[in-house]
This record gives structure tokens, sequence and C-alpha cells, in this order.
């Protein structure tokens, strides 16, 4: 099915398919096809092919192939062609911003725009990064210098709620430091992956990047493979610790970056009005289905019910829709297994009876997987809606009074990716930060990223990190040469 056919709002993507995966450089499809749905609409968008075992075979012996030649360049040779591969992003941009909003749901205008515009900005600054060989000691009787050499070839599995940032996010260094690479996108958001797969081609050479796509078999098939030597997975904690098992077999590395129950203190004295727009975005933003959004809102008992009544008056005007539809501020649930598991959410807050000053009610009847924007006021510690990853436009606003004890249940969960400190005086606010057990932190600013700014989660939230000096040498070997002078 031709997705122009299938565009809302006049808006349709320059490019009529198939999509094919890409595999030694080549266009490749596949007799067993899936389809893609757009999540505003319940329509089938795609059919995107399914890669066979034998695909998957032949992608990994392309990137193997590959690999020597391209880790014989010099990085300003590989920078040279990572950069001629942002400007051919640039070029087909617009395409894929609405082909994100097509099968991912998220606005066009907004948050799906910059998606693409970050990930194009992030392959041209990656392009410019170097891992420079250091001596570490330099004696009159030897020399140590450290370097850095390529892995090889290297599987990444990327998920459905950021596919084309997370997607570029690990090719990049991957191909900086010198690797080649096997992708597998979610199979719920496979075709912006396929498209930049397919442009990728017009400016690498062949085997560099190949992209396979599929359900979540192409993946396992991936972490198992004996000549892939890293997986770079993105996705949630149940499947990285099978990504985890599956690599042992050949002591692949890895880089996990999994789920997260991001909590937010607001400390006494805070000025709160002005931040109510920053805290709302970083809770509701791509509706909620964000590994690092705020999941958890501990809003300190002098400011509370002021800050309830202001924040939901705030998030009562902001609209749920097509993301097709420049008034949209939240588009729908990606999937309807996500969906399911918010009905069952929503279904146990209803049941337990806690007080929802906003939303509540899914209506079954609307096509598409909306959900409305929802704020649960004061939930108890172990409600399902505080302990758990919600993935969704719901969010708990919890009242505190005892800095100890929020503390305590900021930190009690399996997770530790993000959380954020919000006070009037920043030292205090830095020493609550201090306390938290996560790999990022941020006090009073939020969800701040940058090229060389280490991201990744502590306890299962992941292992590794991703961007920064750290994350380049995530992609490679630490190798030691010691010099007799
Ligand atoms: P998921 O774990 O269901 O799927 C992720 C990917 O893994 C998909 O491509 C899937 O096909 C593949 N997969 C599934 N089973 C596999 C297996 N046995 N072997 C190999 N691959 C397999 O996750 P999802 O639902 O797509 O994404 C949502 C989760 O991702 C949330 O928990 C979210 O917090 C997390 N996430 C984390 C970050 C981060 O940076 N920490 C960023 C975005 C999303």
């Amino acid at each position: 099915m031709n997705i122009q056919t299938k565009m809302a709002h006049g808006i349709r993507v320059d490019f009529d398919g198939p999509y094919t995966m890409s595999i030694d450089g080549e266009p490749v499809g596949s007799n067993d096809t899936f389809e893609v749905y757009n999540p505003a609409t319940d329509e089938v968008v795609a059919n995107a092919p399914s890669a066979t075992r034998e695909q998957v075979e032949h992608a990994v012996a392309a990137a193997k192939a590959a690999q020597p030649a391209w880790a014989a360049l010099s990085w300003e040779e590989r920078s040279a062609y990572v950069t001629a591969y942002a400007d051919a992003l640039d070029a087909h941009k617009q395409e894929i911003i609405t082909l994100l909003t097509t099968e991912q749901g998220k606005p066009r205008h907004s948050m799906a725009t910059v998606e693409v515009d970050y990930a194009i900005y992030w392959v041209r600054e990656v392009a410019k990064r170097r891992l420079e060989d250091e001596v570490i000691e330099d004696t009159p009787q030897h020399v140590v210098k450290v370097a850095h050499t390529p892995l090889g070839v290297v599987g990444a599995i990327t998920p459905w709620n950021f596919p084309i940032l997370l997607g570029l996010w690990k090719i990049a260094p991957c191909l900086i430091t010198g690797n080649t690479m096997v992708m597998k996108p979610s199979p719920y958001t496979p075709l912006g992956t396929l498209r930049f797969g397919e442009i990728a081609q017009t400016v690498l050479p062949k085997g560099v990047l190949n992209i396979v796509s599929g359900g979540n078999d192409q993946g396992r098939w991936l972490t198992e493979h004996p000549d892939v030597s890293k997986i770079s997975f993105t996705g949630s904690t149940a499947t990285g610790k099978k990504v985890m098992a599956a690599s042992s077999a050949n002591l692949k590395r890895l880089t996990l970056e999994l789920g997260g129950n991001d909590p937010a203190i607001v400390l006494p004295g805070t000025d709160y009005e002005p931040l109510i727009p920053t805290l709302f975005d970083a809770a509701y933003g791509n509706s909620g289905q964000w590994c690092i959004a705020i999941k958890r809102l501990y809003v300190h008992d002098s400011l509370y019910d002021d800050f309830l009544e202001d924040f939901v008056a705030y998030a009562a005007e902001k609209t749920v829709g097509n993301g097709m539809d420049p008034n949209t501020d939240l588009g729908p649930i990606q999937n309807k297994m996500q969906f399911g598991k918010l009905k069952s959410l929503f279904a146990d807050v209803r049941e337990k009876g806690y007080s929802v000053p906003l939303g509540g009610e899914i209506d079954e009847d609307r096509p598409g997987n909306f959900v409305p924007i929802t704020v649960v006021d004061n939930p108890p510690k172990d409600s399902r809606v505080v302990r758990e990853e919600p993935f969704g436009p719901i969010l708990p606003i919890v009242r505190w009074t005892d800095l100890g004890e929020v503390i305590d249940d900021a930190n009690d969960t399996e997770f530790g990716l993000a959380a954020s400190v919000w006070g009037p005086d920043r030292d205090a606010a830095i020493e609550v930060a201090n306390r938290i057990e996560a790999g990022t932190v941020w006090v009073n600013e939020i969800h701040i990223h940058g090229i060389d700014i280490p991201f990744g989660g502590h306890k299962q939230s992941g292992m590794g990190v991703e961007n920064g000096r750290e994350g380049l040498e995530e992609f490679t070997n630490t190798k030691t040469y010691m010099f007799a002078k």
C-alpha cells in the first residue's frame, strides 16, 4: 500500500515505497512482510519486509566483509562519509519527519520535527569527534600509549518511541570509530529506519550500514550471532536482560539503554509557576512515551495544593489528537500493546479509587490509540502508577513532607535512569541530587543532552553510556602499547 494514499491533513511523503531493507548496499525485500499502522487512525500505512534468517546472516557477513577497509580509512575519511550522510538525511528531512509522525504518532510540527532535526545535527557533530591515542607514560626507559581500536560488527536494536534519534545516536559513533553495523528497528516503527538506511546507501560504501526489519526474532538472531562483537540496545529492561543473556556466548560488548521511572522532586519555596510548562512537557512530551519522562512528581506539602490546581489548569488546555494536525499537542500511544498496558493501569487507578483531577477515562470508541492527559492526585507509594513505568500521558503527583523520606522514595525502584530536583537554593538542591541514584540528575533544568555529555542508566536502567567520549569509547577496544626505549 502506498503511504501517500493514507496521508492525513494533506501532508504527504515524497516517497512511494516499497520500503526495503539495506543489505550489502542493495535494497532487499522479503516474501514475508508485516503491516505497519498509523496509530492515530488504525490504518495500515505500509507493508515492511520481515528478514529471513538467511538475510540476517547475509547482512552480518556484508558488515564483516566491509569492516576492515572501513577501519583502514583515516578518521578524516570516515568523517567525510558520515558528514555526507548527514547532508543526505538533511535533503530528505521533510519526508522523514512526515514518515515519523505517520508511523509513530508524534506531532509533526513539534516533536517529530525536533527529533529529526536533532538526529541529523547529532550525526554531523559526531562526525567531528575523535578518539586520539594517549601517551600515559613517557620515561627514559619506555613509553605507554593507550589507543582505541574498532570492535568489528555492531548489532543495533532500537525501540519505537524515538526511532530516528535513537537509531542515528548509534550509527554515527559506531561508524566514526571504524565499526560497521547491522541495525534492526522496532517492528512497530520500521519505516523511518528502512528509509534512512536506503538513503545511507547513496553515500556510504556498501556493507558499512545494513538495516534488517522484522519482529523480535531478528533481534535475537543478532544477539546470538558469533560474528557480532557488540550489541547497542535501547528498549525495555525485560528485553535488555534477554539481550545480555544471549550475548554471553561470545562475550559481546554491550550498551544497554533501558527503562526508567524518573522522579522529580520540588523543594519548598520553589517559584513553581514559571516551571509548569517545563514540568508538563518533561512528563507528557511524546505522550509520556519517553524513557526519561518525569514519571513521578514529588511536590512539597507547603506547595502541593496550589501546585496541583495550577498544574491541572495548565494541562487541561493541552490537546490530544492526530499528529498531522498542527493544533495537536500530544499524539496517540504508538501501538496496541502499549495501549493495552495503559488501559490496565487506568483500570487499576479507577478500581483503587484514587483522586484523578484530570483525565482518567479512555474513550474506547475513538479510532486510534488515544489516551487523555491524566493526573493522579497523591496515590499511595505502592500503587502501580507510582511503581511502574507507565509510558503514557499519566502522571502521579505525590505530596511529601520529610526530605529523607522523599529521597528514599525516589530511590526505591529498580530503575536509575534520570531524575530532577527543583528548588530556590541551588546548593541545597544539588545536595539532594547527590543522594539520588540515577545516571543523570538535572537541577532546575531538565532533558538537556549533548554530543559530549555521557548518558546512561544506573541499576536496572542499563549498562554503559551513549554520547560523550565514554560513549565513543564503548564502540572500541582499549589497546595498550608499551615500547622499550
Ligand atoms: P522492547 O524491549 O519491547 O523492544 C526494543 C527492541 O528490542 C525492539 O526492536 C524489539 O523488536 C527488540 N527485541 C525484542 N525481543 C528481543 C530479543 N529477545 N532479542 C533481541 N531483540 C529483541 O522495548 P520497546 O517497547 O520498543 O521500548 C520501550 C522501552 O524502551 C521502555 O522501557 C523505555 O524506557 C525504553 N527506552 C529506553 C531508553 C534509554 O535511553 N534508556 C530510550 C528509549 C526507550
